[in-house]
């Protein structure tokens, strides 16, 4: 095992987090050693200087990142992420979760993240525009439709996909839509993207609640986070007869014990900036909800949120993930212990990516499918990524982000072994 990889001291505590989990399904695999040294590697960083000129006129470098985790399954996948506190490490990390995820699905690709380390809030958009623009054409030498497809993530969106795509296509000399995910339609972004996320969600919550036996008629359901993943997932499980009876934002949570209407709320956040003060809900604060009695307790805003500390307190029959890396791992033992049914997040949320995989078949087909289909095609994988991970839960006699891990850690490995990635 290389010990530089899983140190704690030369790693950030997610990245060690994550390969701790991802060290612990190769040893459940029973994987040789070197497999495991290469499965826990990232097999390639790249890192680049982008000179912007900004509004002002004066010259900013920013440094940004491209990390192709690992590519033993398809080329890279991962959206780009604009935030002040992004690093190599945290890109690595997150490279590294799509790795799984995307085997997890079961869909051809590998996984990579980027970012760029700037305060996208201070910028406007046409500095926005010449620095995407100009990280394209700095990492275009390893991107590709057939190499690594980026697509957005934190602070970027399907106008930054637009202009990246442009970029990359005046570099190659010919319009390439397949290079990212996530682009607007008209450019050939896909239908159902935007709700992909939460729709995916939801379909293994709905496939968990069968195997629990549990009615999702009256099911309580709590929600922490109500942007793009949370507020989907609420509305969707509230028109499966599903009663939401909490939410929250940054600014605080409410509680309606009768229930709360998805779609209202949204239009009061829409309004007034926050869920909070919503009409006849009172307010909680974040710790108290995810504490509170309920059937579903979808996370879908930030990490760490469950810990040790309030894991004794869940009170929650399924855990869906919809966020990236919730529950820290002191915490799983004791949601194990009490019974709590996790869908882990390498499972809920990979909706998302799945329909980029379809917005990038689209694409190299030149051909569109309908929402309809496409939403089709996303539950019939979720489905049966389900059933994989709860088969090979039942098989190993091991919880469910185990198993998830097991499964996607062993798709890669298995890929690795064919292609004869021996170390
Ligand atoms: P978003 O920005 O649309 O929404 C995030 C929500 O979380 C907002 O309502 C925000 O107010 C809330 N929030 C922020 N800080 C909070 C706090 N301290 N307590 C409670 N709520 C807080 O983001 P999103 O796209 O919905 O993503 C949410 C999570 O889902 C992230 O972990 C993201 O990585 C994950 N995810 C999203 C997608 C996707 O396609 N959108 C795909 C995979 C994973």
């Amino acid at each position: 095992m290389n010990e530089s990889a899983l140190s704690t001291a030369t790693q950030p505590t997610q990245l060690g987090l994550a390969l701790q989990r991802v060290r612990a399904a190769a040893e459940a695999l029973d994987l040789p050693e070197a497999l495991c040294e290469l499965l826990c590697t990232p097999q390639r960083q790249f890192t680049v200087a982008v000179p912007v000129v900004l509004d002002s006129r004066e010259q900013r470098v920013f440094r940004a990142h491209r990390v192709q985790y690992n590519t033993a399954r398809g080329p890279g996948k991962g959206g780009i992420r604009y935030h002040p506190d992004v690093t190599l490490d945290e890109v690595t990390t997150l490279a590294c979760w799509m790795t799984w995820k995307c085997a997890v699905v079961d869909i051809p690709f590998g996984g990579a993240k980027g970012g760029i380390t700037c305060n996208p809030r201070e910028m406007s958009p046409a500095e926005l525009e010449r620095l995407t623009k100009q990280y394209a054409r700095e990492i275009a030498p390893i991107i590709g439709p057939y190499v690594d497809v980026p697509g957005p993530d934190v602070y970027t969106d399907a106008q930054t996909m637009a202009w990246f795509m442009d970029a990359y296509s005046t570099v190659v000399g010919h319009v390439e839509p397949a290079v990212v995910t996530g682009k607007p339609i008209e450019l050939g972004g896909s239908e159902g993207r935007d709700e992909a996320t939460a729709m995916g969600c939801v379909h293994t919550i709905v496939e968990a609640a069968r195997h629990l036996e549990l009615p999702l008629e009256g099911a309580t359901v709590v929600v922490q986070g109500y942007g793009n993943a949370g507020s989907i997932a609420a509305r969707l499980l509230g028109e499966r007869g599903c009663r939401v009876i909490a939410v929250s934002d940054s600014r605080g949570g409410i509680y309606g014990a009768d229930g709360l209407d998805p779609v209202a709320v949204l239009c009061h956040k829409a309004e007034t900036g926050s869920v909070v003060g919503f009409l006849g809900s009172k307010e909680i604060t974040n710790e108290e909800l995810v504490e509170l009695e309920c059937d579903i307790l979808v996370p879908a805003a930030l990490e760490n949120v469950i810990t040790a500390e309030n894991a004794p307190r869940l009170r929650a029959k399924i855990l869906a993930e919809a966020a990236n890396g919730p529950t820290m791992t002191e915490a799983d033992p004791i949601l194990a212990d009490n019974g709590v049914f996790v869908i882990p997040d390498i499972l809920a949320n990979a909706g998302g990516v799945t329909v980029s995989y379809f917005e990038w078949a689209q694409n190299l087909g030149r051909t569109r499918w309908s929402r309809r289909e496409v939403n089709e095609r996303l539950e019939a994988v979720m489905k049966e990524a389900f059933a994989a991970v709860l088969r090979t839960s039942q098989e190993q006699n091991v919880g469910m982000r185990s198993a998830a891990y097991m499964l996607g850690v062993g798709r890669v490995a298995e890929t690795m072994q064919l292609r004869g990635w021996r170390p």
